[in-house]
């Protein structure tokens, strides 16, 4: 959920040194879109380490989440980066229902606590890094190392903190029956389909003689061109309307209308990157695309991995959520005659904060 909130652009894991081989091995797909470092005795010094480890960034913001609460999702991310200031913390919590009662040491209650205004603590506890960074090493100097969470310890600061209202699905999985319950989450018919989508877009664009063709954002070498009103490279714009697809947001035409000269001779990457953008602010996260140019000439073979290469500068997606081929059409037609090149995407996109009703 961190990694694919368009807000937050560094991810550090605080492990106990113990676990650091094991994790790296589980979250080897991902490895390279965040940090794993050893943290401390306790869950202050752990803290105390991540944010440390952040200074060389020097974030404006810090969200401080514990891992044993998985079903934060996007939204909740967004409602507390929204309510950050430079000045004050923010944090999840629930409101308590539950009557409370204070119980001696003989389990006899001693009084019932009014719990009109109680609100239970949860993660992410977020605040403004520099200066939890500077509460974290106050306390440190200090020898204050009894706080139970981040917010206590801003709270000995003097930073104001506000709460921001949570639910119950944020659980935090202590006990065993915590774990039998998150299984049979996903296991139940109950469990919601992620919003998957799948688009397509096709183009075609005509050739002339020139010198070389632009293709997946690539120039190639031959005794033809593409035109067209940008740079004609044909491929990514059947991609971008495959990924505007996905959103029904419309085509490549009506985001950059041929008649406007400000799109004349500009590189078609920028209409894929728009597509791109559309999608991370939705929350969405490419799941694959895959383009099939369809052309007599030139030979795509020596160029695909290059090819593939610039798809994925474009994209930010691993190389094999990527497919790009090339096929003839036996001489027949007009791209048989050499007249034309056409293309054809696929694009499957995952749009995390949306759910298909259970199935
Ligand atoms: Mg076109």
């Amino acid at each position: 959920m961190f990694l694919s909130h368009i807000d937050i652009t560094t991810l550090v894991l605080v492990i106990h040194p113990d676990d650091y081989i094991f994790c790296k091995q589980i979250l080897s797909d991902i490895i390279g879109k965040l940090t794993i470092i050893n943290g401390g005795c306790t869950r202050q010094e752990s803290v105390y380490a991540g944010l440390q480890y952040l200074q060389d960034i020097a974030p404006s913001y810090v969200h401080i989440h514990d891992g044993v609460r998985p079903f934060i999702n996007h939204q909740q991310l967004t409602t507390i980066h929204r309510a950050l200031t430079p000045s004050g913390g923010v944090l999840l919590a629930i409101p308590v229902s539950d009557t409370l009662k204070r119980v001696g040491n003989d389990k006899c209650v001693v009084f019932t606590v009014p719990h009109d205004s109680l609100f239970a603590a949860q993660t992410p506890q977020s605040f403004p890094y520099p200066l939890i960074l500077s509460a974290h090493k106050a306390a440190y100097e200090a020898g204050q190392s009894d706080f139970t969470d981040d917010s206590a310890l801003a709270e000995w600061y003097n930073i104001p903190m506000r709460v921001v209202e949570s639910s119950s699905s944020n659980i935090k999985i202590t006990w065993e029956k915590d774990i039998e319950m998150t299984d049979q989450y996903f296991r139940t018919a109950e469990t919601p389909c992620p919003d998957v989508r799948t688009g397509n877009g096709y183009d075609v664009h005509r050739l002339v003689q020139g010198h070389g063709v632009v293709l997946c954002g690539m120039k190639i070498p031959c005794d033809k061109k593409l035109i067209g009103h940008s740079d004609a490279d044909v491929a990514l714009h059947a991609l971008t309307d495959a990924l505007l697809a996905t959103q029904g947001a419309g085509d490549i035409g009506m985001h950059f209308p041929p008649a406007n000269p400000q799109w004349k001779n500009v590189q078609s990457e920028i209409f894929v990157r728009h597509a791109v953008r559309l999608i991370r602010e939705r929350n969405g996260r490419i799941a694959n695309v895959d383009i099939t140019l369809i052309a007599e000439m030139p030979a795509i073979s020596p160029y695909r991995a290059a090819m593939t290469k610039s798809l994925q500068n474009m994209l930010d997606i691993s190389l094999d959520r990527i497919s790009l081929k090339a096929t003839t059409n036996e001489t027949l037609g007009f791209i048989g005659r050499r007249e034309g090149i056409a293309a054809i995407a696929t694009a499957t996109v995952v749009y995390n904060d949306r759910f298909f009703p259970p199935i």
